[in-house]
């Protein structure tokens, strides 16, 4: 069906010398964690961002983890986060019987203010989780200084953020922790994967006997004591070398995975822009002092109504686009665990209104194109059937953005087109 097939939402990207790597891995005869690759891909990531110390874990989740130890959440302690983020940034603390203090996020860049923060604090407050949405860094000053008024652990979860920069600094490399995910559906990737940074220095030696089951084999190893034992807690945080040979074949094509992203980011906002300027769309914003990755467009329609119609539209032409996250603060789990501080209107209305586009490495400008289209015809074509004055009688219920179930159309989004 050449030019009519499907455009899938995400295409993890193979460079081309991920076997090759992998097949060095075997045959160095070691596989388990903090190998030759893992020591690689640390170090690399170390120089980039900046971090006293990198480690390679099994996935930004257990990064997260990670730093849930490092910040020493006991039962009842509050940590202050976004709704508006994937279920591991609250998850991690949950573990440790920590309580999400869930905020809202700022209108133009979807993360957390300061002043959302700081209202926040409470005397339970022990750490802060920002979210760097879609690669556009938080207003980091403002909130680092927050944090050191009320003496609160600030960890920077940077899974969309690879190699993008907050006035000039590397995301994850700026609070005293920062959390990266290698999962297929981020930049760069090793299917499933992730790592910790660890910019304080004096989190470094208790961060990798964390990583180390609890152990202090990494000073053994070193020749700093004279036998291995249990000394802390701690977990399996550490990946094969499997996994980090794959991503170092990525890690050396970083900046050309990224400036690809880019590219597609940025052919996606200029052909947007009529959309906006109609009113029919808001495109991402994106603030001076952030210099962003391309790691996802998404589109604001202008109303909840819509959300549905248009994705399913643009099911109908082979793209697959869509919604998220559903809050944090309304799901089963965020309910049982966490509270929200005040009403969360922005994420509650981005959330209903947000369509996410396809982009990955490897898109061709014809399936852009493909995309912008059908983009330009959903848009267009349902909105002015989903905004006509309501009838009589009641409308069926708006779909919840939580239910993947189909919208209920309406029948002149058909005629119309
Ligand atoms: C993807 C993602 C995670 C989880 O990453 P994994 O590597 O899959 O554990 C955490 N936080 C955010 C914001 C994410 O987008």
């Amino acid at each position: 069906m050449g030019g009519t097939d499907r455009i899938p939402f995400n295409r993890p990207h193979v460079v081309g010398e991920e076997f090759a790597y992998i097949q060095e891995a075997i045959s160095q005869g070691k596989l388990s964690g903090n190998g030759v690759f893992a020591d690689r891909c640390a170090r690399w990531l170390e120089r980039r961002t900046g971090a006293s110390r990198a480690f390679m874990t099994p996935s930004c989740t257990a990064a997260l983890e990670m730093s849930a130890t490092l910040a020493g959440i006991e039962p009842g302690d509050e940590v202050i986060m976004p709704s508006f983020t994937f279920v591991s940034t609250a998850n991690a603390f949950v573990g440790r019987g920590g309580v999400p203090v869930f905020v809202d996020v700022r209108p133009d860049t979807l993360s957390v203010s300061a002043a959302a923060v700081e209202a926040a604090v409470t005397p339970r407050t022990k750490a802060v989780v920002v979210v760097h949405y879609a690669g556009v860094g938080c207003e980091m000053d403002e909130i680092m200084a927050v944090a050191r008024t009320h003496g609160l652990l600030v960890i920077e979860d940077a899974a969309h953020a690879l190699l993008a920069r907050y006035r000039g600094r590397e995301l994850g490399g700026i609070a005293q922790l920062g959390t990266l995910s290698f999962h297929e559906t981020k930049n760069i990737h090793c299917g499933e994967g992730g790592a910790l940074l660890v910019n304080d220095p004096a989190l470094v030696q208790r961060a990798e006997i964390v990583q180390e089951k609890g152990t202090n084999r990494a000073r053994f190893f070193r020749g700093e004591v004279d036998k291995y034992t249990w000394v802390d807690t701690g977990s399996s945080h550490l990946t094969s070398e499997v996994a980090t040979a794959f991503l170092w074949a990525q890690l050396e094509r970083a900046e050309e995975l990224t400036s690809g992203r880019l590219a597609i980011w940025e052919a996606y906002h200029e052909a947007f822009e009529p959309l906006e300027a109609e009113g029919l769309a808001r495109r991402p914003v994106i603030p001076d002092e952030a210099d962003h990755n391309g790691h996802m467009y998404h589109l604001l329609l202008p109303e909840a109504e819509l959300q549905m119609p248009v994705i399913e539209a643009l099911k109908r032409d082979g793209v697959h686009a869509v919604f998220h996250y559903v809050p944090l603060h309304s799901s089963p789990a965020g309910r049982r665990y966490g509270r929200a501080n005040g009403e969360l209107t922005v994420t509650d209305d981005v959330s209903a209104r947000i369509v996410r586009l396809p982009l990955w490495y490897g898109l061709t400008d014809d399936e852009v194109e493909r995309v912008i289209r059908g983009v330009v015809n959903a848009v267009t074509t349902v909105s002015p059937a989903a905004r006509r004055p309501r009838a009589e009688s009641p409308r069926p219920e708006a779909p919840h953005p939580g239910e993947s179930g189909r919208a209920p159309l309406l029948d002149t989004t058909r005629t119309a087109r």
